[in-house]
């Protein structure tokens, strides 16, 4: 059993997939070929942003943003600290300082409290400019963006919605990436809309955030192309990961979305009843990233994954270190006091097998065996 089965997607939709690669290679516009800018059109609209930028990949996106922002030394970001390291590792390559803030423990996502907190107490202590926070929306949940923007507003902070995980999800009738002033995604081939290799983009209503990221994205370029107005990057999306996902669009809006949720619910139902399950809240619309369970300690994962090992289930552990312990932060000094929940979740989290092509018999399996390993 795979964990994400890419393969078995990619047998489903063979036939298009093909076509949409083999169309590159008898074009050979490898880069900035026509289906970057009909991609960029179809995931604005999706999204409901007037301006989508696609890129390298979600790390650059996150990078992107905050160029555009003139984030730097001096400067503040509040991050999650229970996320992929790309969140706080952005803020740290422009030279600003990542605050991190403890996360809720039935989202995953920002403890909204937590994180008006941090900014207070940066405030009081003068210690940086707070300038941003970059919101996660994890395992495909958005995070609490109604609460993120009132304290964003009283702080004069910019939000960085992080979509990587959750694009395709939605809060009410509003989709994720269109949460942010600026907001990213990535194409990584295991998120819930992957490519085939690196590819991420970034979403903004804001023309002139937009004309800037555009920009930065291809080595600060000004009018024309050996014209170069700013120190960017090379950052471009090539044009076969442009025509892969255009062929994978349609199927993950019409169906895999639908399906992923339909399969969660299945998980859901055989595991409630012993274990801790993902909570969505009221109101919000996930694209399952991941399926993470909560065991009670370290012990009784490491005892488990075994044995789901055993009976060849694969499992992950997401994330298995807190950013504010990773060793390349260590110059800022966190408190590891003001972690309790990330550092709780990282002994206790196991995401199980999940994707849209499992079948409900794979489901059933999975869960008896885990049942068979608690009980
Ligand atoms: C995957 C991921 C990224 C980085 O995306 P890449 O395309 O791999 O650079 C950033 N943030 C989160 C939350 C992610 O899961």
């Amino acid at each position: 059993m795979e964990f994400r089965d890419l393969k078995r997607q990619y047998k489903h939709n063979k036939a298009e997939i093909d076509k949409a690669i083999q169309s590159v290679l008898n074009s050979v516009n490898f880069i900035q070929g026509k289906q970057v800018r009909e991609l960029e059109e179809e995931l604005s609209d999706y999204v409901g942003v007037n301006h989508c930028i696609t890129c390298a990949n979600g790390t650059d996106a996150l990078q992107l943003a905050l160029m555009a922002w003139g984030v730097g030394v001096g400067d503040v970001v509040f991050v999650p600290d229970f996320t992929f390291f790309a969140c706080g590792e952005v803020v740290a390559a422009v030279g600003a300082k990542p605050v991190f803030v403890d996360v809720d423990n039935d989202t995953y996502n920002i403890d909204v409290c937590k994180f008006e907190r941090a900014v207070k107490d940066v405030i009081k202590k003068g210690d940086g400019v707070p300038k941003a926070v970059i919101a996660v929306d994890l395992f495909g949940q958005p995070a609490d963006y109604h609460k993120i923007r009132q304290v964003a507003d009283q702080y004069g902070l910019y939000i960085l919605e992080d979509g990587a995980q959750g694009f395709g999800g939605a809060l009410g009738d509003q989709r994720a990436c269109s949460f942010g002033d600026i907001s990213t995604t990535s194409f990584f081939p295991a998120k819930p809309l992957g490519c085939y290799g690196d590819g991420g983009a970034v979403f903004t209503n804001s023309d002139d955030w937009a004309k800037l990221i555009r920009s930065y994205a291809v080595h600060g370029k000004g009018e024309s192309k050996y014209d170069n107005v700013y120190i960017g990057m090379n950052s471009r999306m090539d044009t076969l990961q442009a025509a892969v996902l255009l062929a994978k669009f349609p199927i993950f809006i019409q169906k895999e979305l639908g399906e992923s949720n339909r399969l969660a619910g299945y998980y859901t139902k055989y595991l409630e009843d012993i274990i801790k399950t993902p909570v969505i809240k009221e109101g919000y619309y996930s694209s399952w990233a991941q399926y993470t369970i909560q065991l009670r300690n370290g012990q009784d994962r490491k005892y488990l994954q075994k044995m789901l090992k055993e009976n060849g289930i694969p499992s992950v552990v997401y994330y298995p270190k807190p950013m504010h312990r990773q060793t390349a932060f260590a110059e800022f000094m966190y408190d590891d006091l003001d972690y309790p929940v990330t550092n709780a979740l990282c002994e206790s989290v196991l995401s199980l097998p999940f994707h849209p092509y499992m079948t409900e018999e794979e489901v059933q399996i999975i869960s008896e065996r885990l049942k068979g390993c608690i009980l």
